[in-house]
């Protein structure tokens, strides 16, 4: 019955094994449920916002350097690509990909350890589970409900990572953190997408930046034999476009041993339906060369952009701006916007964690001028 759905695997989320939204709604006309979700992150406040969100580089630092939003179109694109080749629900795929970053602070990481800092005390704070309750309750849009109301996979594919102990409070959303159980292919991909997106990209913004430099980048396997094969096959090429060239291929490297090394694990590993696949091993993988070469990549990228001391000036400044707001409101609640004052009798600390997680870069910039600038009275 499963593979009568043209183009999808039999393990692939499909109508007949969705578990469907939380409060039931009336199917949609002339889309599928998992196109449904995807118009709706699209049009949410909160993906809009994703424009003026930090990746690395902070929003006005330069106008071609990724915000979250770009970031976010490429691990859709990425995603959708393989996906398709893989018969998996493509629709799903992206809904997951465009999502995934909605809970993250203003200012990167950052502004989620800052946070995640300040709220010690009051239960944390995680990006994952931040993207989760954006969906599920903070997006004020609909009349019949609170977020977004999108289907369980979807919602499942968002909450990439959760601590035990916020997992026991999610109900069957949380169940399979505690069972120890995968997501479905389509959510393993998108999580995949994200690092081949961020790696690429960091690179680019890094050299793009002046923080990296090509030389030191060429001591790097994957890129020094991806550089070496297009300085073979383009002498004399410039520097941009030698840049590009080389990352366009590594992109592509990554994205075919992926999709090759997931499809071998799938002939391996025999899935019939999405049950086999949540009881598999992680099957969507790079194969383990090429997943030694992103891990090597991944420190350098570590040590010497994200922990750069011209990055970690700008951070260290942002940590301050998101602890001094934070303590601004727990102080003083009245300093909230009125939407937020109603909802603080409650739970103070997590309403002021979703109002500052909510900011964009240049919003928290502006709101601590307006609580701190003396000059400004
Ligand atoms: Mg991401």
């Amino acid at each position: 019955m499963t593979d009568s759905i043209p183009g999808l695997a039999p393990y692939a989320v499909g109508p007949h094994n969705s578990r469907g939204r939380r409060l039931t709604e009336a199917a949609p006309v002339g889309r599928s449920e998992f196109q449904r979700d995807r118009d709706r992150i699209i049009h949410s406040t909160a993906f809009r916002r994703l424009e003026y969100k930090t990746q690395v580089f902070v929003n006005h630092e330069g106008d071609l350097f990724r915000t979250r939003l770009t970031h976010s179109l490429e691990v859709a694109q990425i995603t959708r690509s393989i996906a398709r080749a893989l018969g998996l629900n493509e629709d799903l795929a992206e809904a997951i990909a465009l999502a995934h970053d909605l809970g993250h602070t203003p200012f990167g990481h950052a502004g989620q350890d800052a946070l995640n800092a300040c709220m010690k005390p009051y239960g944390g704070f995680e990006h994952n589970l931040q993207s989760l309750r954006v969906v599920d309750q903070l997006e004020e849009r609909y009349g019949a409900f609170d977020g977004l109301n999108l289907t369980f996979e979807t919602r499942e594919g968002i909450l990439k990572h959760c601590a035990l102990v916020n997992a026991r409070t999610l109900g069957d959303i949380g169940e399979r953190f505690l069972k120890k159980r995968r997501p479905s292919l389509e959510a393993q991909l998108a999580n995949l997408a994200d690092e081949v997106a961020y790696n690429n990209h960091d690179v680019d913004d890094g050299l793009r930046s002046g923080l990296l430099s090509l030389a030191e980048l060429g001591e790097i396997p994957i890129v020094a034999r991806h550089l070496r094969a297009v300085k073979r096959a383009y002498p004399g090429i410039g520097e941009r476009r030698l840049v590009h060239e080389t990352i366009r291929r590594m992109i592509n490297t990554l994205v075919t041993d992926l999709t090759t090394q997931t499809s071998a694990n799938i002939k391996r590993h025999q899935p019939r339906t999405l049950d086999d696949v949540r009881r598999a091993p992680p099957l969507v993988a790079f194969s383990p060369a090429v997943q030694r070469e992103q891990l090597t990549l991944k420190r350098f990228l570590r040590l010497h952009l994200y922990q750069h001391y011209q990055v970690t000036r700008t951070t260290n400044k942002a940590k301050r701006v998101l602890a001094d707001l934070f303590r601004a409101f727990m102080d003083e609640p009245r300093l909230l916007p009125p939407q937020y004052q109603n909802r603080a009798g409650a739970d103070r600390a997590r309403t002021v964690a979703d109002y500052i997680a909510g900011m964009t870069d240049r919003y928290a910039m502006r709101e601590h001028r307006r609580l701190f600038a003396i000059d400004d009275i």
